[in-house]
């Protein structure tokens, strides 16, 4: 009989990978979830340290996520959006009201990080035409950024390895030259610095700010690019700036948002609020793929008027405001409401962050252990003096993730840069386990070097 792998193989083409990869690491059909573990088909554990894809955010089967589905799957499954509504959205906007950054207070339900990415695109840009800024018709972004796989959220990206066979297809966007703290042109530190390299932004303003709707951000944390860290202050002059130039801060939290810095949103280590906030991930706990476009009054009021003036926002997607995923939402949100998980979790950033500090004091090949919330990475170099990369065609990220994978930890890379990116809710022996494994399987890779 064929093993679950196969029959897989035999269907399922998996997202962001090369196929023939699966030759030698075959998918790893899971079964069952509970907290920070997955179970797969033959009974191996496996400590989920990257969240699932970072949504998982209090643990797999969260007993009181669970119960919240299953109550509303009795009452209602689905209902249409546009005309007709549902009580589990309706409280899930009141709730967020209240946790969001000062100002932002309209909510467009989409189904997935990248669909919200688009539609604050077009929100933005439709904006700015009804309200008579006709000449803003491009938007900015930084470089490594990273904001989804649509074609739109895909052009403002930066990141070579998702982009480059497309860029036929791509919408020409203004690049920004970000921040890059650990290899700062400017010879600064990211915990001390004035942020000198915004003046690339002040000059790229300079040049096109007139001409443009809105610049999108991932705040603090771009992602995807290695789990770089930069400080708030950017994002404080970055609010200045725009409000100079009538540009919409469109600010990307898919990832960063719902405590993964530390505070609930990336964008309140900065004090100051952007025109659009994406949700996703995080959004519903990890399980139901939904996401939102919140923005403000004002942006709101410019779409408001009869419908004849054909000023309505006529964007939509099926499955907007599913009630079930709302339901999740809620769910997490009432977990979330005392700040006490928000607030263990911190604790355990600052236990994790020193673990892997001292585990990896003066190793060879560790260029930078950063860390933001629960989130740490490790930039792994050829040498750390110099910084210079190793060759990524040996993909040692890859071979630490297959060897950490023998040993039950899920330490998907980026490039040759570790990560992790836990649930909340993990707990210090879990973070142990996982640091030694970290440690074990990096050395037992590099030794090769
Ligand atoms: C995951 C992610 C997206 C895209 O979300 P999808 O649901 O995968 O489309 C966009 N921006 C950031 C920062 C992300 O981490």
């Amino acid at each position: 009989m064929k093993s679950w792998s196969e029959r897989d193989l035999e269907y399922i083409w998996h997202p962001c990978s090369q196929m023939k990869d699966y030759e030698d690491l075959p998918p790893i059909v899971v079964d069952r979830g509970e907290g920070i573990f997955l179970y797969d088909v033959d009974g191996n554990r496996y400590i989920d340290v990257i969240s699932s894809w970072w949504c998982n955010l209090l643990g797999h089967c969260n007993p009181r996520i669970n119960e919240a589905i299953k109550k509303q799957l009795d009452e209602l499954e689905h209902v249409i959006f546009a005309n007709f509504s549902n009580k589990r959205a309706i409280e899930l906007c009141e709730k967020l009201v209240k946790v969001l950054p000062k100002g932002l207070c309209k909510f467009n339900f989409s189904d997935n990080g990248s669909s919200s990415i688009e539609s604050s695109m077009k929100m933005s840009f439709q904006y700015h035409q009804q309200v008579g800024n006709t000449h803003k018709k491009r938007f900015m972004a930084l470089s490594d950024a990273y904001h989804g796989e649509t074609i739109a959220a895909l052009s403002i990206g930066d990141c070579d390895l998702y982009t480059k066979i497309y860029k036929p297809l791509l919408m020409d966007v203004v690049r920004i030259q970000g921040p890059d703290c650990y290899r700062c042109p400017y010879g600064k530190c990211r915990d001390n610095c004035s942020c000198e390299c915004f003046e690339q932004a002040e000059k790229t303003f300079a040049q096109y700010g007139d001409e443009t709707c809105a610049v999108v951000v991932e705040p603090l944390l771009q992602g995807s690019a290695g789990m770089k860290i930069y400080p708030p202050l950017y994002l404080k002059k970055l609010r200045e700036i725009c409000d100079k130039y009538k540009v919409h801060i469109l600010a990307d939290e898919i990832a960063t948002g719902y405590g993964r810095t530390g505070k609930f949103f990336a964008f309140d280590h900065a004090g100051v609020a952007p025109d659009i906030m994406c949700l996703s991930k995080g959004l519903t706990g990890g399980y139901m793929p939904m996401s939102i476009a919140v923005t403000t009054q004002e942006i709101y009021d410019a779409f408001y008027a009869d419908y004849s003036t054909g000023k309505a926002f006529m964007h939509s997607h099926t499955y907007s405001g599913n009630p079930l995923a709302c339901a999740a939402a809620n769910a997490v949100l009432d977990i979330m409401a005392d700040g006490s998980v928000l607030k263990n979790a911190n604790i355990n950033a600052i236990y994790f962050n020193n673990l892997l500090k001292e585990k990896f004091a003066g190793h060879k090949y560790v260029g930078e252990i950063r860390s933001i919330g629960l989130i740490n990475a490790i930039e792994l170099v050829k040498n750390p003096a110099t910084k210079e990369p190793f060759d990524s065609k040996f993909r040692y990220g890859y071979q630490i993730y297959k060897q950490a994978l023998k040993k039950g930890v899920i330490l998907r890379p980026l490039g040759d840069v570790i990560y992790f990116n836990p649930p909340l809710i993990i707990d210090r022996d879990t973070m142990n386990f996982v640091v030694n494994v970290a440690y074990e399987c990096i050395n037992s890779v590099l030794a090769g070097v």
